[in-house]
């Protein structure tokens, strides 16, 4: 199968949403002409989870490319995407908000991100409990990260083939992302974003409410690690 082939299916599926749902191709481990040829049929919202693997990317292709960090993002690196990034999916600490912030602001932007929050029960992922989550976005100092904007959530589900476990943990998702909708009054934060479903769930995580679906081997075919 093609790129542009398995493009039309999920395009096809991502049809079916209510809701508008941005596609990410998340690229990670593909090569530089593979993410060529992702960009030759249209996709412009690409998605790696390593800085050190990004910046070759973000320097080889071409600059209309929206660029979203998905994976953990440690504080000593966010100073080489803060020039570019579109959105920083991953934020898992306040720290990591205020180091964003400060290097937004050495180059004059403002950085959209999303909370990452842990729905999974697995051990293995990152993110924030729900309980973590909400101190944050009422915390009294939020307001001073003028060069952040926390635009939404990202969460994973479990590694299952029970979708009814999937569908309740997107769904406990949602619910949160609801309930801070309406406590949440902070000058940057701007609840619109939530970005869940991969290849294996992104179905189930529109029918949940996703606006945004991260998805690399349903477009681009198996990942090698070599
Ligand atoms: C790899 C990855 C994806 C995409 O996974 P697929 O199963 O290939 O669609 C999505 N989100 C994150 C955070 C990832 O690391």
């Amino acid at each position: 199968m093609s790129i542009k082939e398995n493009l039309e299916k999920v395009n096809e599926k991502l049809k079916n949403a209510i809701q508008k749902v941005q596609l990410v191709v998340v690229t990670k481990t593909h090569s530089i002409d593979t993410l060529q040829e992702a960009y030759e049929v249209g996709l412009r919202h690409f998605g790696e989870n390593k800085v050190q693997e990004l910046l070759p990317k973000y320097q080889a292709l071409p600059k209309d490319i929206c660029w979203h960090l998905v994976g953990h993002l440690q504080t000593n690196k966010v100073k080489y995407i803060a020039p570019f990034v579109h959105l920083i999916h991953s934020v898992d600490s306040y720290k990591l908000l205020q180091e964003i912030n400060k290097q937004a602001l050495r180059n004059q932007r403002v950085i959209d991100c999303l909370l990452q929050i842990y729905i999974a029960q697995e051990e293995t992922k990152f993110g924030l409990s729900f309980q973590e989550a909400q101190a944050i976005l009422q915390s009294p100092d939020l307001a001073k990260l003028q060069n952040i904007r926390i635009v939404g959530l990202m969460g994973m589900a479990t590694f299952t083939s029970d979708t009814e476990q999937i569908r309740q943990e997107f769904l406990s998702l949602k619910t949160f992302f609801e309930q801070m909708q309406t406590v949440v009054n902070q000058p940057n934060v701007f609840l619109k974003e939530l970005s869940m479903g991969m290849s294996q769930d992104f179905e189930i995580a529109i029918a949940c409410g996703s606006t945004m679906v991260r998805i690399g081997s349903a477009i681009l075919g198996n990942r090698s690690y070599a």
